[in-house]
């Protein structure tokens, strides 16, 4: 058996890690050690974690050692500590959303993408924070407190699943799960400099995944490179039959494209991509075309005109199906109950209590919008644009094999800076929030810095299903920085 292993001696990739666990030449129990004291060290002042899973990943370590040490088979991800959005369903283990309402609530049953990872000899080392309920852009709307950016703790991380990115940019655990509603992925990624992907609707379950948009939610990897996040990717793709929106077809194939490059490739510029985005993320995008363009790629000119809606139509999409998946949480069901003297009042008291601002807000957007008298104008048109920008989507992926955007308009901003003005938060999401309407795949990759030495990613986009050729794309960039 392995000898012991510590700090620099334990890879940093998830890829070898699982590969020295398979073949006992380090312990899963080292291997998460080492994380464990980085978490010691350093989440006071990161907060990415709500709840870290010490007692539960150490036997879950040794358990997978001692399978090694009897000459078991263990899967792609033996001994890699994995953290999970604290929005994904973990049996027996609180599951809060970062919300007060649900306070005390266990939930009983997994997450398929937990049972997945349990398959695949992974180890969950805890639950990262997130906007309440996934709404936000930027980890300050959790009732447990704000996540920090690693890079600059007084900036914030991005969101939903800051405390996913930051967990990895942290070195708190070498991968992590987010999910992305209107890119609640790939933005805090590129804000953590670290890579996000939004697989194609339907490709990961979404049993488990508590849900705010459920046309629009899905769960996908967070990592340190391209290659760790293609490996999280397959482990926790597949069909399932427990989730109606699930595809038909096995896990998705990626791994081993990737160094296939991209030569003959077509890659779109999209010219009438809304404005928006800062001159040194704009910088890093002429950058991006630059390099794919010597590494063989062909760059085309594409126009997506519904793009620019897109923002608008999610904002009455997204809140309205939140209206309804949130009507759940009355005190009865789940967690926080304020009591009183009727069940009306009682319901009232608990929301009012449980639910904090921006939730509220959407809820009463959705709500105004799926009204008797409003349906049409409101949620019934953007159901149109969101037809719209599909089409013209289409007919760009007529012209180009992949697209690039920017990921995100900033680099990462400080804290506070956008929390009184909801509607500059909205537009963090211009540029993420058209594959989740469209249900194509779309993933951030770090490629750089812009001002203030920060982390910036470049988006790139691809077609459904066609994960393998937006992956080979994303290390193309990835070994065009190195
Ligand atoms: N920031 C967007 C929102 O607040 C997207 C969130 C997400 O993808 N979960 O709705």
């Amino acid at each position: 058996m392995a000898d012991h292993k510590t700090g620099d001696q334990i890879p940093a990739a998830a890829t070898d890690i699982s590969w020295e666990v398979r073949n006992g030449v380090t312990r899963a129990a080292d291997v998460l050690e080492k994380y464990l004291g980085e978490i010691e060290r350093r989440d006071d002042d990161v907060h990415a974690f709500n709840l870290v899973l010490t007692d539960e990943s150490r036997a879950r370590a040794a358990e997978i050692d001692d399978a090694v040490a009897m000459g078991r088979n263990l899967g792609a991800l033996a001994g890699v500590p994995v953290a999970l959005k604290d929005n994904m369903c973990t049996r027996g283990i609180p599951t809060t959303c970062s919300s007060k309402i649900l306070d005390g609530w266990k939930p009983p049953y997994d997450a398929t993408i937990v049972t997945k990872l349990a398959e695949a000899g992974a180890v969950i080392i805890g639950k990262t924070n997130l906007d309440e309920f996934a709404m936000g852009s930027s980890t300050e709307n959790s009732a447990f407190g704000a996540t920090h950016n690693p890079h600059d703790l007084t900036r914030v991380p991005g969101g939903s699943s800051g405390g996913s990115a930051a967990a990895v940019a942290a070195g708190f655990a070498p991968v992590s799960l987010g999910s992305d509603t209107g890119g609640s992925i790939r933005q805090p990624a590129a804000l953590c400099g670290v890579v996000g992907v939004k697989p194609t609707y339907g490709a990961v379950s979404r049993l488990g995944l508590v849900a705010f948009a459920s046309s629009l939610d899905q769960i996908g990897p967070m990592a340190n490179s391209v290659s760790d996040a293609a490996l999280l990717l397959e482990a926790v793709s597949s069909h399932d039959p427990m989730d109606s929106t699930s595809i038909e077809q096995g896990p998705l194939e990626i791994s081993q494209q990737l160094d296939w490059g991209v030569a003959g490739l077509r890659v779109g510029r999209i010219t009438d991509l809304p404005e928006g985005a800062s001159p040194d993320v704009n910088e890093r995008l002429e950058v991006a075309f630059d390099n794919l363009r010597a590494a063989g790629a062909e760059i085309v000119d594409v126009e997506v005109p519904a793009f620019t809606y897109g923002l608008t139509a999610y904002y009455l999409i997204a809140p309205a199906e939140a209206s309804s998946n949130l009507a759940r949480y009355d005190g009865v069901r789940f967690g926080l109950r304020k009591d009183a003297p009727d069940t009306n009042a009682m319901y009232m008291a608990t929301r009012t209590e449980g639910f904090g601002d921006e939730v509220k807000r959407r809820i009463m957007l959705g709500t105004y919008a799926l009204s008797a008298g409003y349906y049409d104008a409101y949620y019934g048109r953007a159901l149109k644009v969101r037809r719209r920008i599909a089409a013209d989507f289409a007919k760009a992926y007529e012209k180009a094999d992949i697209l690039l955007t920017p990921a995100s308009p900033t680099v990462a901003f400080k804290m506070g800076d956008k929390t009184t003005d909801p509607m500059s938060m909205y537009l963090c999401d211009t540029y993420t929030i058209p594959s989740n309407l469209t249900g194509d795949p779309g993933m951030s990759v770090p490629f750089g810095t812009g001002d203030s030495g920060l982390p910036v990613g470049v988006q790139v986009l691809a077609p459904a299903l066609k994960e393998d050729v937006m992956f080979r794309t994303a290390a193309e960039l990835e070994r065009s920085m190195s």
